[in-house]
């Protein structure tokens, strides 16, 4: 493993293929699999990840934005990109690069065909979005007809996928609330199916659908977070291998008196006698994504194996954690989350999760990809 010297986000592709693997090893053979890569990969490195996920042989590759999708093709990826929430002004970039977009409302379909057509495409490849119960992208139940009318009437499109997405499926408590998700997205599909005369595949399951709902995982499935190394349960997370590391070192050591304070608004005080108080300080701040809800205690980091906890406010480059009972130096390493201390570990303290803290990442970080 590879010594922190500066502030580094580690990428190990090694545990994204045993991710990617476990995955498939709760799959039937025939499943496919599209891996989410949206938000610079979950906050690691979107094009890294995407070339690794292609060797492993992934079925599709999806992202939010089109942006995102550029982005990928400009590195090389050849696979086919899902665009999950294309904006139509950027539908003419979208078809140049050939990204493949996620159809969702009257307006965005309208505005596709005519863009479609006005390039000449014949069967450009499309999937369309059903809201089931999310309540947030989608067409509805009762817009069958019209999507299949439309459909009909232009040669431009073929319907590759049709799909919807899952509100709950982490929360076994709403699991009657997702069994209706199920069946609303089975009906749909099947009065689509009839209507349009050939059968697109069909998907409804994030990471934590695949997890609990296997009777729903139908010709595909898009996994996310669970690539990246969290199962959304106590349970599953032992299944997973977290992909990030964030690690750092200590950049200065302090001794400070009692009474003395730490960092702005002193919102920390040294109450220990002579000379006993110890602080370190970390290069790295709210400005690279560790909110300042981790201050004052909530979060901590780990150093030499031991736990130290931030102190006072967090800083916009730095922070501050109490190492007065650890033997550790000015260089030493630390460890801020990764495989032992998780990402999750550290937002379960401030009522998050782990999708918020590695998404968060800040740009400025480099990262480091390696294989352990
Ligand atoms: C982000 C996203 C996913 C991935 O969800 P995970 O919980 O990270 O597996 C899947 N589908 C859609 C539509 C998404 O927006």
């Amino acid at each position: 493993m590879l010594k922190a010297t500066e502030t580094i986000l580690e990428i190990d592709l090694s545990a994204l293929g045993h991710n990617y693997h476990y995955i498939k090893s709760r799959l039937k053979k025939e499943t496919k699999v599209m891996a989410v890569v949206k938000a610079f990969g979950y906050g690691s490195d979107a094009i890294e990840l995407a070339k690794e996920l292609v060797n492993l042989g992934i079925d599709y590759i999806a992202v939010a934005y089109v942006k995102e999708g550029v982005a990928l093709r400009d590195a090389g990826i050849k696979a086919p990109i899902v665009v999950l929430h294309p904006l139509p002004i950027n539908f003419d970039i979208l078809i140049d690069r050939c990204l493949e977009p996620c159809l969702y409302s009257t307006k965005v379909l309208n505005h596709f065909i005519k863009i479609a057509s006005k390039k000449n495409q014949i069967d450009y490849p499309v999937h369309i979005k059903f809201n089931t119960g999310l309540n947030r992208l989608g067409f509805w139940k009762n817009d069958v007809d019209r999507v299949v009318k439309k459909l009909k009437e232009t040669k431009a499109l073929k319907v590759i996928s049709v799909f919807s997405h899952l509100a709950a499926s982490e929360d076994l408590s709403e699991k009657e609330f997702t069994l209706n998700q199920i069946k609303t997205f089975k009906d749909i599909s099947e009065n689509l199916i009839k209507s349009i005369g050939y059968k697109p595949m069909l998907h409804i399951c994030n990471t934590s659908g695949i997890l609990n709902y296997p009777e729903a995982h139908l010709d595909m499935v898009r996994s996310g977070i669970g690539l990246y190394g969290f199962g959304n349960s106590e349970k599953e997370n032992k299944n997973f291998k977290p992909v990030a590391t964030l690690k750092s070192i200590i950049s200065q050591i302090h001794i400070i008196e009692k009474g003395e304070t730490v960092g702005y608004n002193r919102a920390y005080k040294s109450e220990l006698e002579s000379s006993r108080q110890k602080t370190a300080t970390i290069p790295v701040g709210h400005a690279d994504g560790i909110s300042r809800a981790y201050g004052n205690g909530k979060g901590w980091v780990t150093i030499n194996s031991q736990k130290a906890l931030i102190i006072g406010n967090v800083c916009m480059d730095m922070l501050m954690v109490n190492v007065t009972d650890i033997n550790c130096n000015e260089g030493d390493e630390v460890i801020i989350f990764g495989e032992l201390h998780t990402a999750e570990d550290l937002t379960e303290q401030i009522g998050s999760i782990s999708y918020e803290l590695i998404t968060s990442i800040s740009q400025r970080i480099n990262r480091v990809i390696c294989r352990k």
